[in-house]
């Protein structure tokens, strides 16, 4: 490997005990030239990857925003041709404005354009949903999204000077996912489907993603035997033997946890306890391919489970449930006291169990979300399980939460005075 992903530590946060991903340092851009014309540009979550051939340039994703792709372009010689979208996410297509000079033709999976659409639709939703998984401030002005100037679905091949494209759709983290396999090179660029670290198969935040159909995309790349396997984005690049490791790592994890999670949803097991009984394999654990910085194994299983269930968790209580508060409300009354919910997410804190303490405290801030001695006490819950974590999207949700309940007190506090 190349570069390693995530180069900033997300243990180790430079401001508020969590990651920004466009604050200070993270537009950072760092070049390489891992092999005769092929170019990469790597940021902290995302990358792309440049072709030259003897008739002008293919790239290959286009960063996240026009600042990057800007660094890009100026490193950029020759006529830009083609561009190729491997997905529809931000950090693949956001730049890519910046290198329509010279009337690229830009390639992409019939479904992206759904993508697009569907991002201007829920925009403000999206705003919420990034800040709690990225960190990042609200989001106040639309993209000027590129869209593609051709669309396919299944395989399709050009060839430019010296090289051959061969694309293939599939449906993985997106359905509109896009790999490129150049065998001049015997180069696979293959998106997101392979980041790294632990696959980002399940994102508490996002639609369903392909499960199987992700472990088969892979096992097509793996059949082709490539020397170079450019991925996330093209931020990480593996060769030779690591290449190939890289992939049956991250085959067989997607595979034996799809599995596991069929054979227990077959057994009839809740969602709730299905996700701390599936266990990525024993040998696979402290894999360099698979470390578990960025997604996590119970997002994994919540994700493949939602693939083949619906949401009715088989308790009668809750195929029409009535809202959450409304019953929070029906138990706090039984209880009928603030303290005792305080003390007993207190000793299950001590008794180290801060999760269980998260949910038994929940019933107080539903039932009186104006309960500052609550809110404080989840705040130090939420900081206890922050700090143990390691994984970025999970750990920017704790401490998201954080900044809410304390801006939920100075409010109530200002209220008062
Ligand atoms: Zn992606």
């Amino acid at each position: 490997m190349s570069q390693k992903p995530f180069e900033i530590d997300p243990t180790k946060p430079r401001d508020a005990k969590s990651v920004n991903i466009i604050g200070e340092g993270m537009m950072r851009v760092t070049f390489t030239d891992p092999l005769e014309d092929v170019h990469t540009a790597v940021m902290v979550i995302s990358g792309c990857a440049w072709v030259d051939t003897t008739d002008g340039v293919v790239l290959i994703d286009t960063l996240i925003n026009k600042v990057p792709a800007g660094m890009v372009l100026e490193k950029i010689s020759g006529k830009i041709k083609y561009i190729i979208y491997t997905h529809g996410h931000m950090d693949h297509i956001g730049g890519a404005s910046v290198f329509m000079r010279d009337n690229p033709e830009v390639i992409a999976s019939k479904y992206l354009p759904d993508r697009l659409e569907k991002y201007q639709m829920t925009a403000a939703h999206r705003s919420l949903i990034n800040q709690m998984q990225f960190n990042l401030p609200p989001i106040r002005r639309p993209v000027d999204y590129v869209h593609p100037t051709k669309t396919f679905l299944g395989d399709m091949t050009f060839t430019l000077g010296d090289k051959t494209f061969e694309l293939h759709t599939a449906r993985a983290e997106t359905d509109d996912a896009v790999w490129v396999y150049i065998p001049e090179l015997k180069a696979a660029f293959i998106g997101d489907l392979m980041i790294g670290v632990f696959p980002n198969i399940g994102n508490p935040w996002k639609p369903t993603r392909f499960t199987l159909d992700w472990a088969k995309a892979l096992e097509e790349v793996r059949a082709l035997d490539p020397e170079y396997v450019f991925c996330n984005g093209a931020g990480v690049t593996y060769k030779g033997k690591q290449a190939l490791d890289a992939l049956d790592a991250n085959i067989e994890v997607i595979r034996d946890m799809h599995d596991q999670v069929v054979k227990y949803i077959n057994e009839g097991m809740h969602i709730t306890e299905m996700i701390h009984k599936v266990k990525v394999p024993d040998h696979l654990k402290k894999s360099p391919y698979l470390r578990e910085i960025y997604s996590r194994p119970e997002f994994f299983v919540f994700n493949t489970y939602r693939w083949y269930h619906g949401y009715f968790d088989h308790n009668p209580a809750h195929l029409l449930p009535r809202p959450e508060k409304e019953v929070m409300k029906e138990i706090f009354g039984l209880i009928g006291d603030d303290n005792k919910l305080i003390k007993r997410s207190k000793e299950l804190l001590e008794n180290n169990q801060p999760q269980l303490a998260l949910q038994v405290l929940d019933v107080l801030i539903q039932a009186d979300p104006d309960n500052i001695e609550g809110r404080k006490l989840r705040i130090e819950l939420l900081k206890t399980i922050g700090d143990g974590d390691k994984c970025l999207m999970s750990k920017n949700t704790w401490f998201y939460f954080i900044k809410k309940d304390k801006k939920h007190i100075r409010s109530i506090k200002a209220k008062k005075t």
